[in-house]
């Protein structure tokens, strides 16, 4: 495993028309692909996003939730990417992504699944719902007891004898001791239950590996939120599922300009430094 300021070295020094790459710690090297034929793939999805003004236009019943009006509004727009693919037999297979959701949807007609199992995501969602919601309830109660305590305290202080004061403060300590106790059991399982959702992220490579994201990602800081969610590690991921070998990625914003103006409508971007670049050498492996 080489040092990030190394991987950022090797990271500069690859040619210019890479556009999907990735350290990769079995390798000690640097994987990437370049854009290939798959600009002129990504240009007709745009003449398609332009055309049609949604993005399921497989389907004979658009629903309005995929109409393309959503990047236009204040949010901005999104990310796009198309892999160029080669399958067994020698036939060209271009498979489509969006990043992340489309307006709250994971999964449209005509463009790869997420990288993480859907089906295991709705599953588990609904027991960490209820669960925290019972977590929230006995905060809340915790709060209330915990006020009338204080209350209950202040008057005492005022009005009460000794022995009562010294009863209300031992009574309100532990009320807030509580409350404390509480709110930490919510914040703990929350952060267990990320560790659950990010282990859906099953991702193969092409070895024929599979592996969690939480033993891919090989950065410390944490896996930023989103990450397997842009359309590198999408489109990777899928291919290697459906036995077909990538030959070239483009990845392009449609839409408004983002907030922070370092994406434009139609132009073409590299695979992201914080969220791709840690799993990318390991999807690219095999290649
Ligand atoms: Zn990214
Ligand atoms: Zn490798």
């Amino acid at each position: 495993m080489k040092k990030s300021t190394d991987i950022d070295q090797l990271i500069s020094a690859l040619p210019t028309e890479a556009t999907c790459y990735g350290y990769c710690p079995a390798c000690d090297e640097v994987h990437f692909l370049t854009e290939g034929n798959s600009r002129q793939y990504a240009l007709e999805l745009m003449a398609e996003l332009e055309q049609h003004k949604r993005i399921d236009f497989h389907t004979p019943d658009p629903e309005p939730i995929f109409s393309t009006d959503c990047l236009w509004e204040k949010r901005g727009g999104q990310m796009f990417g198309v892999l160029e693919c080669v399958d067994a037999d020698g036939n060209t297979v271009v498979l489509r992504a969006f990043s992340g959701q489309f307006n709250t949807r994971w999964q449209a007609e005509g463009w790869v699944p997420p990288t993480f199992d859907l089906d295991g995501y709705y599953r588990i969602l609904s027991t960490i719902k209820s669960s925290v919601q019972q977590m929230t309830d006995a905060i809340e109660s915790c709060q209330q007891k915990a006020d009338q305590c204080q209350l209950q305290f202040e008057e005492a202080m005022r009005a009460g004898g000794r022995a009562a004061q010294k009863d209300c403060r031992r009574q309100m300590r532990g009320a807030f001791k509580a409350l404390e106790l509480a709110k930490n059991k919510r914040r703990t399982y929350s952060q267990s239950m990320m560790v659950v959702f990010l282990d859906l992220y099953q991702l193969h490579n092409f070895k024929g590996d599979q592996r969690s994201i939480l033993n891919v990602f090989y950065e410390d800081r944490g896996i930023p939120t989103g990450s397997g969610d842009c359309c590198g590690p999408k489109l990777l991921h899928a291919a290697a599922q459906n036995g077909l070998t990538p030959l070239g990625l483009s990845e392009f914003y449609f839409g408004r300009e983002n907030k922070a103006s370092t994406r434009f409508h139609k132009e073409f971007y590299p695979g992201c430094k914080n969220k791709c670049q840690p799993i990318l050498g390991y999807m690219l492996c095999g290649l």
